[in-house]
């Protein structure tokens, strides 16, 4: 496998970070995952954007998207695979120790990796660990993502594939790393940024061609809606079949299945939308 690093490819078993990189040491970092298909990247646009918003919500230097892009196409160009999931990772870059901010310019990488199909639909837990919906990184994409391993950890323990969050006022939000819709009555809701989910790039896709509503959900919703998904670059739209011990037979439901088709369709048409 090649990835890229410090300007060129290089291979990934040679390849080397300073262990002293301010991503390593205090997670002063910020990444993307995008998804690839038959070597072209979907989205790559709305990806450099908020990684662009990322390193100026963290104060990293602005990434030269130039050079990521690319990094991108060079990456995939040396890795062929039908599908797969390019991580670009991008930090403070390396500095003596208890220093604040790198001092020899930010780490760029970006690797990629094979990906499978993912399932239709899947199990969700709920879990009791909230999201601030006004801290300093809310809605930024940062590798600070320990707290996601941990509620995710719990997910698989259940025979989950995901875990969803409330925030502090006990609203939903979003899963580990997922953004999350509910169908009530027919129609489909999912919160809105201000509950404190990242800006997923598949939540606005899907809110743009399904025509779902931004709306503050309480956490009980996940107990009595129709239909649940979840959306993410490597899920697409996915449908939810339990709920913690809510099982919803038949997912995807009608709304959802019809969300899946305009997903995809619109998401064929047009890689980079
Ligand atoms: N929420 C979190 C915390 C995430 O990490 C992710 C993606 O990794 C998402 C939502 C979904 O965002 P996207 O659709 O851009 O993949």
């Amino acid at each position: 496998m090649k990835i890229w690093l410090d300007g060129g490819l290089q291979d990934t078993e040679s390849a080397r970070v300073s262990v002293f990189d301010h991503g390593l040491t205090v997670g002063d970092g910020i990444f993307e995952t995008v998804k690839t298909v038959n070597g072209r990247p979907f989205a790559l646009t709305r990806h450099l954007d908020r990684l662009t918003r990322s390193a100026r919500g963290l104060g990293l230097p602005e990434p030269d998207l130039d050079e990521v892009r690319r990094a991108c196409e060079a990456v995939i160009e040396a890795n062929p695979m039908p599908l797969g999931r390019l991580r670009i990772t991008f930090t403070g870059g390396h500095g003596p120790l208890g220093s604040d901010r790198g001092e020899h310019g930010p780490t760029l990488v970006v690797a990629l990796g094979d990906t499978g199909r993912r399932p239709d639909s899947t199990a969700v837990i709920t879990v009791p660990w909230t999201r601030n919906e006004r801290g300093a990184l809310t809605g930024l994409k940062t590798t600070s993502y320990a707290e996601n391993v941990v509620a995710l950890a719990r997910a698989r323990e259940q025979g989950a594939s995901e875990a969803l969050f409330g925030n502090t006022l006990g609203r939903l939000c979003e899963g580990t790393g997922s953004n999350v819709f509910v169908v009530l009555d027919g129609e489909i809701h999912t919160p809105p940024l201000a509950s404190g989910c990242l800006a997923g790039i598949t939540r606005a896709l899907a809110v743009e061609w399904t025509g779902a509503a931004e709306t503050d959900l309480p956490m009980d919703v996940l107990q009595r809606a129709d239909e649940v998904f979840l959306t993410s670059t490597l899920r697409d739209v996915q449908a939810v079949r339990r709920v913690d011990d809510r099982e919803l037979p038949g997912a995807p439901g009608p709304v959802t299945a019809k969300a899946m088709r305009i997903f995809d369709e619109h998401a064929t048409a047009d890689l980079d939308p």
